[in-house]
């Protein structure tokens, strides 16, 4: 986002509002109707004179709503409301009366609570009638303060009716600005300024309040405006004169008697009753509900009303409107940057027909006119608004979004909120602001959305040039990536040797496609879930990837894919964001985010505040330095299978499973040893000084086995057999369900050659780097573990394995320590008995969330988000672990294995490593790491420091009760 986008953003999203509106258009409301004579407040003082006890307790309490304010003063240096009382006032009611204590020049006005929003839509959409007083009473002191009279022929004042809720909700409710005005008070207004001025306001006024209040179509006023710009030769509405606004007046008038068989309400009151009701009203119109519901927000809370003094931008000479933030939104640097447009109303600058201008000389920059600067043509003016954004900044100690008016020379501030910015802004922002004593250290940590920090890891799409999404997958691993398409590894492979970009596309992916994905930018795939292959390996790897595309349907053989009615061919080229989920037709452009020294100091601060030590997942040297360098602590998982693809060793591999007995099995491994003690040593010196826990052999071996009849004749003559000998044992290998079948740590009980050949690599490559002078700390992890008896056998085996390679090698002999994963739901459950046989558990979320929740990583993907968007579930529990379920599996796993052994090392290893709302979970429950990805190291470390802060300070607060 540039800093000018940010702006246009705001103006994108008031304009999108009148298009929503065109569709989804909220009931129409007719004028209210007139005060009854008889108000309840006197009805209540009669009830109040019978006698009994109890009565008079139901009394006082009747008479204490009655008596709560609900309608909350601001104006001239005095408000009834503050910041803090934003769930009654709502975001701009709190802030307009918070700016109006602390002395900034802000129109006198009023707001209407909350809880009159329930009131009113529980009543039938009547206003109570004590509000009504309390409104007219508060409309009295703004005509005292402003010195001019709601409906007076001469002096009219004249109101804007606004929404406000506790939430922003940009765009999705009603305003009308210009309340008051009628055939009369119109020509005082005239007299005041000018007559173009007056009309003017007037026909913008019948339009809004048309439009909003009675129902009438936006269009019929938009096209009577046209005809008569046509007849009067001019384009821009500035340039009509007195007299053709008067037409324009008159031609309103009969289109709103025409559509609602009614004149336009001439009287103020009347006016006021019908835009207060509509704005309440729409709270409930479509597009707020749809809004409420994507965001989550309560459908109680309801929105406040803000009425206020009008002040003009438009009034000629002296007069402007604008926008600004207090620091650039889009860089954080600390340099004030807007854009104001002369002689214009705040719904000019939206409507984006003149081009506004620069406040100042550093607003330029970003802005690309040479137009005049504020600073430039109201300097004195200019000079107000900087001491007024300083010290909102100082006041709210955030970088705040201002809007402004100018009448003839006179700043008026309309509103002050927090400004949204990019992730980069938000990281510089909050750092400087704790430099300069703003705010702490921990404050700082705290203001960042960890899952924020994704943006600044990946290259991000540039918005600006959008590009038609035609299909939505699951935002598997973050990141934007354009490239061809291609569909097999071996394609992703060649295409990217002869120097093309690729992006792979498959039904799903399997371990025989990592180099493919190693070389492609990104990864889009048919079927499966956060946790299947592809997203699990693309993560891990930091490619973007889009999983569980379920629109996407792949013909290999004719090397075309379709997605609804478009037909893409191999080569074509595609854009994926798997930061959104987003698939995209062509290429569409990339920036890519630079790391400041402000985010080198944060990731600081909160390794300073943090009890977690954060790992990594990774399986190469290259990843582990990545990782690193992002800050990892260590490697809380190697899963060695990986290893085991590339094209030299898949065929030592396959010879190994297929072997039909353990000598030839072991000629199998002999050849495999070298290259695993390789991996090892690469790994290990990578790491230096930091704890590496390696993962033996997991999936399932049918993973590993050939399919072509090439792959199988190759197999046959390596173990000099028969290609039918050899399909007879793959048939034999075959399993209904892998997942739950010979994998993991059975079949290190059934071959335990393999597991031994690891181990000893393992020890081998540890004491040999040793030896070179490097730091080694290498933990065995044994996988899929559901009984104590299974880690009792392997870590034997383990054991026996290690004294033989001591008994082999000189000094240094490194002993690797011997843990487990905690992945099958018996395992948690069994934890204390596991313990008597582990150095370390490391909690595998995944698996354990798919036995846990019954839900197949691979298969989720096409049920699990319509559970999300019907509200079944909050989240993805492979993305945020399920607390309440899943969660209580590893709390008890946790428990039950310190019962057993107080010291043991805890950590986890699944993808719920990298997800800040798990990871204030696990340092909550204890844990003493958590692993991730690389790419959200940074991540984690920030959300670790945060679960201290919050930890720390919850621990505070109950000590002090
Ligand atoms: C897990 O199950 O959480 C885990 C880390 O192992 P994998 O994803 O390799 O099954
Ligand atoms: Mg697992």
């Amino acid at each position: 986002m540039t800093a000018r986008k940010a702006l246009a953003d705001r103006k994108g999203k008031k304009s999108a509002k009148k298009k929503a509106k065109a569709v989804a258009r909220k009931p129409t409301r007719r004028a209210a109707k007139k005060t009854p004579k008889k108000t309840q407040r006197s009805a209540s003082r009669k009830a109040m004179s019978k006698k009994s006890p109890a009565k008079r307790s139901t009394r006082r309490r009747a008479r204490e709503v009655v008596t709560q304010r609900r309608v909350f003063f601001f104006g001239a240096g005095q408000a009834d409301g503050h910041a803090g009382m934003k769930a009654l006032l709502g975001g701009k009611g709190a802030n307009l009366a918070e700016m109006t204590s602390i002395g900034i020049p802000v129109p006198p006005g009023f707001t209407i609570s909350t809880e009159v929003c329930a009131e009113f839509n529980q009543r039938g959409q009547k206003l109570p009638v004590e509000v009504k007083a309390d409104i007219l009473t508060a409309l009295a002191n703004v005509e005292k303060l402003m010195g001019l009279r709601f409906g007076d022929p001469e002096r009219p004042l004249l109101v804007s009716i606004r929404s406000g809720s506790r939430a922003s909700m940009p765009g999705m409710m009603d305003t009308v600005l210009n309340l008051g005005l009628n055939d009369e008070t119109v020509c005082g207004l005239a007299a005041m300024a000018d007559e173009r001025f007056a009309f003017d306001s007037y026909r913008r006024f019948i339009q809004m309040y048309g439009d909003v209040v009675l129902g009438v179509p936006h269009d019929r006023f938009e096209h009577r405006l046209d005809a008569e710009k046509e007849a009067s030769h001019v384009r821009l509405d500035t340039e009509l004169s007195g007299q053709a606004l008067r037409r324009i007046v008159a031609g309103y008038h009969e289109i709103v008697e025409e559509h609602t068989h009614a004149p336009f309400p001439q009287n103020p009151q009347e006016q006021l009753w019908g835009a207060v009701g509509a704005v309440f009203c729409s709270w409930e119109n479509q597009r707020a509900v749809a809004y409420r519901r994507i965001n989550a927000i309560p459908h109680e809370w309801g929105t406040a009303v803000n009425v206020q003094s009008m002040v003009f931008g438009n009034m000629g000479d002296g007069c402007a409107t604008g926008v600004a933030f207090t620091r650039n939104p889009s860089t954080g640097e600390r340099s004030f940057y807007g854009e104001y447009l002369n002689n214009a109303q705040g719904e000019d600058v939206v409507a984006g027909i003149r081009t506004p201008q620069p406040i100042n000389e550093s607003s330029r920059a970003s802005h690309g006119t040479d137009l005049p600067t504020l600073e430039g043509e109201m300097p004195k003016v200019y000079k107000e608004l900087v001491r007024i954004y300083k010290r909102l900044e100082k006041h709210y100690r955030e970088m705040q979004d201002i809007e402004f008016t100018i009448q003839k020379g006179k700043l008026w501030m309309l509103q002050t909120r927090s400004g949204k910015r990019t992730t980069a802004a938000a990281v510089r922002i909050a750092v400087e602001m704790a430099k300069e004593r703003l705010i702490s250290r921990e404050e700082a940590v705290l203001r960042i959305d960890a899952n924020s920090l994704d943006q600044l890891l990946h290259p991000t799409l540039d918005r600006s040039e959008s590009q038609p999404v035609i299909a939505r997958g699951l935002p598997a691993s973050p990141g934007a990536a354009v490239g061809e398409v291609v569909f097999s590894a071996e394609q992703a492979e060649l295409r990217t040797k002869e120097g093309a970009k690729v992006i792979l596309v498959r039904t799903e992916t399997s371990p025989e496609d990592i180099v493919g994905m190693h070389v492609s930018e990104g990864v889009l795939t048919a079927r499966g879930g956060m946790t299947s292959h592809a997203a699990v390996v693309a993560r891990g790897m930091g490619k973007s990837c889009v999983a569980g595309c379920g629109a996407l349907v792949i013909d290999y053989e004719q090397g075309v894919m379709r997605i609804g009615e478009h037909l893409i061919r191999e080569g074509d080229p595609l854009t994926i964001d798997g930061s959104t989920g987003e698939v995209m037709l062509g290429l569409a452009m990339t920036v890519i985010p630079e790391l400041g020294g402000a985010f080198t100091e944060l990731m600081k601060w909160s390794d300073r505040l943090r009890k977690l030590e954060v790992r990594t997942n990774a399986d190469t040297p290259q990843d582990a330095i990545v990782a690193r360098r992002f800050g990892a602590e260590g490697i809380g998982l190697c899963r060695t299978e990986h290893m085991f693809f590339e094209p030299s060793r898949i065929l030592a591999v396959r010879e190994m499973i297929l072997a039909s007995d353990s000598r030839s099995r072991e000629t199998a491994l002999a050849k495999l040893l070298p290259m695993q003690r390789g991996d090892f040593e690469g790994i290990f010196r990578a790491m230096d000084g930091l704890p590496v826990t390696i993962r033996l052999l997991d999936p399932p071996l049918h993973e590993f086995l050939p399919q072509s009849d090439d792959d199988l004749r190759a197999v046959a003559h390596e173990l000099g057999t028969s290609v039918g000998e050899v399909r007879h044992k793959l048939e034999s290998l075959h399993e209904i369900n892998p997942m739950l079948g010979h994998r993991g740590c059975r079949i290190g009980i059934t071959y335990p050659e393999i597991y031994a050949m690891q181990v000893r690599a393992i020890t081998e490559a540890a004491c040999r780097v040793a030896a070179e002078g490097v730091k080694v700390k290498p933990e065995i992890m044994i996988p899929f573990v559901s009984h104590a008896r299974e880690l009792e056998r392997l870590r034997a085996l383990c054991e026996r394995v290690i004294a033989e390679v001591w008994r082999e090698v000189s000094a240094p002999r490194i002993r690797p320590t011997i843990g487990t994963m905690i992945e099958v739901p018996r395992a948690a459950l069994t934890a204390d008995e596991i313990a008597r046989h582990a150095d370390f558990f490391s909690f595998g979320t995944n698996d354990l969330t798919q036995m846990g929740y019954a839900l197949s990583r691979d298969d989720a993907g096409s049920f699990l988000p319509s559970y999300v968007e019907e509200g079944l579930i909050d989240v993805d529990p492979f993305v945020s672990i399920d607390e309440d379920g899943v969660g209580q599996l590893v709390r008890l796993g946790v428990e039950r294995g310190r019962s057993t052994r107080p010291n043991l090392k805890l950590g986890i290893c699944g993808e719920h490593g990298g997800d800040p709302a798990s990871v204030r979970f696990f340092a909550e429950i204890g844990l003493d790491y958590v692993s991730c990805s690389p790419y959200r190291v940074p991540l984690a470390r920030l959300a670790a420091a945060q679960a201290a802060i919050s930890q720390r300070r919850r621990a505070a607060t109950e000590a002090g009760k």
